[in-house]
């Protein structure tokens, strides 16, 4: 695990820590550093709030969390005007970044929130997402998606619907939950090596494998070179996320057996 004489280092821009941070995603972080220092792998990782622009040539890996629409209002100029051109930039470039629910919903190219007038967002994602209104019922719970051959789990909690135009490619498929729209089995997107998704809760500790690919990738935009990373005593992990899965499941089987029965009700 070693390049040349220097051990690898992996540098994290991490998009508005403060105001982007929801259902534990911080903990991201922490399983991101726990899995590059268990390798000997270095985690360098800086915040970057309003007003601080992002250099491409500093980083090897970004990640933005979720936040509420009014946070999201915050920082949506900051985030277009300061950061954005350098954000798509490097996202051509295949720096890879993890994109999560109101962080991934400003990856974009637009979010109307639940009122006021829509956020332009850096259409890095060919897609678009709309929140219905403060009346529309929210997609919350947990989730269980169909992923290169394994599954992701997480927790959901959002209002926003997001739609996926023609060709762009979902992170996953849905297996238990809601996803993007709670309508086409979609959820999350994925270009290059940009990933979004409404996965939180949180989400890398208990998808180890995901959070493996990408060290990967970063190691590989750094140095140019494939690593491959020693495998880590996932014990606890597996399950956590076999928990996970059993609980998003349980989940949608109660909320389809309870359906008819409110069907019976409503009809009444
Ligand atoms: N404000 C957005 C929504 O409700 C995002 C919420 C979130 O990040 N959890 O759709």
């Amino acid at each position: 695990m070693q390049h040349g004489d220097e051990h690898y280092t992996v540098r994290l821009a991490h998009l508005y820590p403060t105001l982007m941070n929801l259902y534990g995603d911080r903990g991201n972080i922490i399983a991101l550093r726990r899995r590059c220092e268990a390798r000997g792998i270095g985690l360098e990782v800086t915040g970057l709030g309003l007003g601080e622009p992002f250099d491409t040539e500093a980083y090897d890996l970004v990640f933005i969390g979720g936040g509420q629409d009014r946070e999201q209002r915050r920082i949506a100029e900051d985030l277009l005007t300061l950061k954005g051109e350098s954000l798509r930039a490097a996202s051509e470039d295949g720096m890879p970044m993890l994109t999560v629910c109101g962080g991934y919903q400003l990856f974009g190219r637009s979010y109307q929130p639940a009122a006021g007038e829509q956020l332009p967002g850096l259409g890095i994602f060919p897609m678009r997402s709309i929140h219905p209104g403060e009346d529309a019922s929210r997609c919350i719970g947990n989730v269980e998606a169909r992923w290169q051959g394994g599954t992701l789990v997480g927790f959901e909690n959002h209002g926003g619907r997001t739609y996926l135009e023609d060709g762009t490619t979902p992170l996953a498929r849905v297996r238990a939950g809601y996803g993007n729209n709670g309508e086409d089995g979609t959820e999350g997107a994925v270009i290059g090596a940009v990933f979004g998704t409404y996965l939180h809760g949180s989400l890398l500790p208990k998808n180890p494998a995901f959070a493996d690919h990408l060290i990967r990738l970063a190691l590989r935009h750094h140095y140019g070179a494939e690593v491959s990373l020693p495998p880590l005593d996932d014990a606890l992990e597996r399950r956590a996320h076999a928990d996970a899965a059993r609980v998003a499941r349980s989940d949608a089987a109660a909320a389809r057996r309870a359906r008819p029965l409110f069907a019976r009700l409503v009809r009444r």
